[in-house]
């Protein structure tokens, strides 16, 4: 086929390559306000209490944030930390500090307050933003913290969240607008990647454009009717990379409405897709499930209005997309697929109406290129054959912070991603994902490290070595289950350890089961033998 050449082993994108801006300098904020095709009306919607923002305010909130950050003394290149969950103000934050040439670095609010110490250590962040509550929290972390209201209702002014009000209210602008060149940093997420403990990923400004630009090529070319009428649920976290490039970014150009949810809720969930008309919901596995299985007791118009549901972010049974399918005949579905250190960018499925290749994450998406390689041999692979994913193109991240080891590991010289996800093609260019070659251990769509639990496990004093895998769960997709080498004589419980890394961990990164063991298997170099692990498992499970 004309998208795979077997002399040099590359599969190309079947979609025609979307140009970018060539101007070095130019921002991802001007880059997306200069796009701006909407219809004037709501842009953002708590799914909650109503508040809405509209979209000819957008850019003045924005340019209040901005004026407000560098009036407190933030500049360009400083690093704002986001601990922040879904709300009508997390876009408004992002590219308010983006527009003043901060960097951002986003955050899981349940994250442990050990987690957030390395965090603003590891990325040198000096001011963060978090839930109002837990402003008295943050308080003893060292940098300023501002609070973020649940929901602001901007009659009721009020004291409490003032700092922000300022903020984002001022209606200032800033003064001179800096000079940002598309390979500065934008923002700095964080992922393990195909091994060790979680990285920061630095994306420039360059890699969120060419997102946001084959967002807003891609995406509106698959609609027959205009983008502005669509209406989005976002209950995916806008903290991660999946949630950050539909909600932040791409949809603000596409004018779709976005219904925002704080938190998922499954009866909210259908009463809301109802109350606002949604048409489109991006999910990831778990939350397909409880659609699923929701939809199932619904009647009369319920759910009628949702058009297009996708899902990404982890892997997904094939049992769970058959059900779905059964029970909203009506809706299409689609998998996509991208990675932290891709900007989310990877593939696309289509319009499945005429493909239906449900399982598959679809095609290559514009501008990219890819590889399936052997991890054995090194041998470039056809359609049809399993290895490893390879991928470039202009959404592949700069580096990871401040470890060219990690980096070269990950990013060959020729400019190749190393995905560890392991991939085949089929005859029509549709890719399928098989297994995971790395270690990341996927909860809820969630990544969780392993080396990170590893070590907080080993910092126990009764602890001699430990070790941390996936086993696939129905409902969450994977635990961590750890396998525990104790000290001799230590009476230590399975309970108390799960305690012991609950406290110091978001919640969602808990030890979910221990299996204590006399040793780890190891390497000659003294890494962790998982697989052998996981075998040992199945045979004891
Ligand atoms: P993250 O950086 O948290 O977005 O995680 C990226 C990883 O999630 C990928 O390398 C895959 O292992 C996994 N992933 C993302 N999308 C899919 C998908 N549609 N199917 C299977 N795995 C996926």
């Amino acid at each position: 086929p004309e998208w795979y050449s077997p002399e040099t082993g590359i599969y190309s994108s079947k979609h025609p390559p979307i140009p970018l801006p060539a101007d070095p300098f130019l921002d991802v904020v001007s880059f997306i306000f200069s796009h701006h095709n909407h219809n004037g009306l709501t842009a953002l919607i708590d799914s909650s209490s109503g508040f809405s923002i509209s979209y000819s305010k957008i850019l003045p909130l924005v340019k209040s944030v901005a004026s407000g950050l560098s009036n407190m003394g933030i500049k360009q290149g400083d690093v704002v930390l986001l601990l922040l969950p879904n709300s009508i103000h997390f876009p408004i934050v992002f590219l308010g500090v983006l527009y003043l040439g901060g960097i951002v670095s986003t955050m899981n609010p349940l994250s442990s307050e050990l987690e957030v110490k390395q965090r603003i250590i590891d990325c040198n962040a000096c001011i963060a933003f978090v839930e109002l509550e837990k402003v008295g929290k943050f308080q003893p972390l060292g940098i300023p913290v501002i609070g973020v209201p649940e929901n602001v209702n901007l009659d009721e002014k009020s004291n409490d969240f003032e700092a922000f009000y300022t903020l984002v209210y001022s209606k200032g602008d800033v003064g001179v607008k800096p000079v940002i060149r598309q390979q500065d940093t934008a923002a700095i997420m964080y992922s393990s990647g195909t091994t060790a403990a979680s990285k920061g990923v630095v994306l420039t400004h360059r890699n969120f454009i060419s997102m946001v630009e084959h967002f807003v090529k891609f995406e509106a070319s698959q609609y027959e009717y205009s983008s502005t009428d669509n209406v989005y649920l976002a209950v995916l976290p806008m903290f991660h990379i999946y949630g950050l490039s539909l909600f932040v970014a791409g949809l603000l150009c596409l004018g779709s409405s976005i219904v925002v949810m704080r938190k998922f809720d499954v009866s909210e969930m259908v009463k809301v897709i109802d109350r606002y008309g949604v048409t489109h919901f991006p999910v990831v596995p778990p939350i397909l499930t409880a659609l699923t299985r929701t939809a199932k007791g619904v009647c009369g118009n319920s759910l009628k209005c949702l058009k297009l549901v996708s899902c990404g972010a982890a892997p997904l049974f094939g049992k769970t997309i058959q059900d779905f399918v059964e029970v909203l005949p009506h809706v299409d579905f689609i998998q996509g697929y991208g990675l932290t250190e891709s900007t989310a960018v990877g593939t696309r499925g289509l319009n499945t109406e005429k493909f239906q290749k449900y399982s598959s994450i679809g095609l290559l998406a514009p501008n990219i290129e890819a590889k399936v390689v052997d991890w054995s041999t090194g041998a470039l692979l056809p359609p049809g054959g399993c290895g490893e994913l390879w991928i470039r193109g202009p959404g592949v991240m700069k580096e990871y912070l401040n470890d060219g080891e990690a980096t070269a590991l990950t990013i060959d010289k020729d400019g190749w991603l190393h995905t560890g996800d392991v991939v085949y093609a089929d005859h029509d260019g549709y890719l399928y994902v098989v297994d995971r070659l790395k270690e990341i251990i996927k909860y809820k769509g969630f990544q969780i490290a392993p080396a990170d639990l590893e070590a907080v496990l080993i910092s126990h004093c009764e602890i001699l070595d430990a070790a941390v895998i996936p086993v696939v769960d129905k409902e969450c997709g994977e635990i961590p289950v750890a396998f525990v080498v104790k000290r001799q004589g230590s009476m230590l419980t399975q309970e108390a350890i799960i305690n012991y890394v609950a406290e110091q961990v978001a919640p969602y990164k808990k030890v979910r089961k221990v299996i204590f063991t006399r040793s780890i298997p190891k390497s000659a170099a003294g890494k962790i033998l998982r697989r052998e692990l996981r075998r040992s498992l199945t045979s004891k499970l």
